[in-house]
């Protein structure tokens, strides 16, 4: 069976260990399967992308002794697809717009009669309070767009969403109940109205156009994995098998993150580590 995976940071921050540890086990794993490793930049949110931080991390991925067997992919160049993709689905009746702010929604959401809310991979659960306003005739550019989760529901067959996870928390067959999409998970926003996508969608998209058949990358994507496999299954893309792989975490146990300079990689590099130190470090030998 081919084997592609990919590693797909977004150039926000420097890498940190967190990171190098993602990229080094997918390019291990894409090196022990006689397969093939790729790249994509996820630099979709103009505001937060930076070039610099693109230049730094390919940099670090080369002296990790990374190499990517194909240029790599950028998503800002990616978005005539990214397009065409939220056409389909709002020609199809599954997308509406979305005037709510965040404030909006935590008010609906402390309304006494909603309970305790439930939080998903993005955050509180939609409370549906701009679903069933007219939709204009054309797809708006200018607001957010969200799924429409029971029509989604609706428009696949019922175990199409299972997948495949070899990652050590979970490994097995993955399966999410119909009432699982819409309690925990609900009406994602799939485009954002600052820049026109959103990660669930581009992620998605950009798997199957790069045609990879593994995505192994952190266990705090584990959740919205349900998200991409229904994604998949309503625009008519493959499916990869996952694997969610362990978090580095701090000495306090907190996950690392792009603002913990400490760990960048560029730190360590400055201060005369070696890549094998580097995979000592995250417990790769
Ligand atoms: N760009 C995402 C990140 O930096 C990773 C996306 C993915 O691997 O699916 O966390």
């Amino acid at each position: 069976m081919a084997f592609v995976t990919r590693f797909a940071p977004s150039p926000t921050g420097p890498l940190h260990l967190g990171h190098a540890f993602s990229a080094l086990l997918a390019h291990d794993m894409a090196r022990a399967n006689a397969g093939t490793f790729l790249l994509r930049i996820e630099d979709i949110d103009p505001q937060r992308s930076k070039p610099h931080w693109e230049a730094q991390l390919l940099d670090d991925l080369t002296w990790l002794g990374i190499r990517w067997d194909a240029p790599p992919m950028r998503q800002s160049d990616r978005m005539p697809a990214y397009r065409a993709a939220l056409d389909d689905l709002w020609s199809r009746g599954l997308l509406y717009p979305c005037t709510c702010t965040r404030r909006d929604i935590d008010q609906a959401l402390s309304a006494p009669q909603e309970g305790a809310p439930h939080h998903g991979p993005d955050g509180p659960v939609y409370p549906g309070t701009c679903r069933d306003r007219p939709r204009p005739a054309l797809r708006p550019t200018d607001q957010h767009l969200r799924l429409n989760m029971a029509a989604a529901l609706a428009a696949i067959a019922a175990e199409a969403t299972r997948f495949t996870e070899t990652g050590p928390a979970h490994a097995g067959t993955i399966a999410t109940s119909a009432t699982g999409y819409l309690a925990q998970i609900g009406d994602i926003v799939l485009a954002r109205k600052d820049f026109g996508t959103s990660y669930h969608l581009s992620v998605v998209v950009d798997d199957a156009a790069q045609g990879i058949t593994h995505v192994t990358r952190g266990e705090d994507l584990f959740e919205a994995t349900a998200i991409h496999v229904l994604l998949q299954r309503l625009l008519g893309l493959p499916t990869p098998v996952y694997h969610h792989h362990r978090l580095i975490r701090d000495d306090k146990g907190k996950r690392l993150a792009k603002r913990d300079d400490a760990r960048a990689l560029a730190r360590y590099r400055a201060e005369g580590a070696s890549p094998q130190d580097i995979r000592h470090m995250v417990g790769l030998e």
